[in-house]
């Protein structure tokens, strides 16, 4: 199952703070200073549930959450 993580600072951009899959390679994830961890989720929908008990803004990841992506 993986564990997820979501990034403490928001995307500039969009506001969005995002859900990533702490098991990723594809360069995506925040510097671990950043992250808060999640834990164990079977799908992404689950971590972004989550991650909204601490950030209103939530949004997967388009590389490692793209699942849960919605732009
Ligand atoms: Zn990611």
């Amino acid at each position: 199952m993986p564990y997820y993580t979501v990034n403490k600072n928001a995307q500039t951009s969009s506001g969005d703070h995002e859900v990533h899959d702490l098991a990723s390679t594809m360069g995506c994830l925040p510097a671990p200073l950043n992250r808060l961890d999640l834990g164990y989720h079977a799908t992404c929908s689950g971590a972004v549930q989550a991650a909204r008990s601490y950030y209103r803004d939530v949004d997967g990841c388009y590389h490692c959450a793209y699942a849960c992506h919605t732009g």
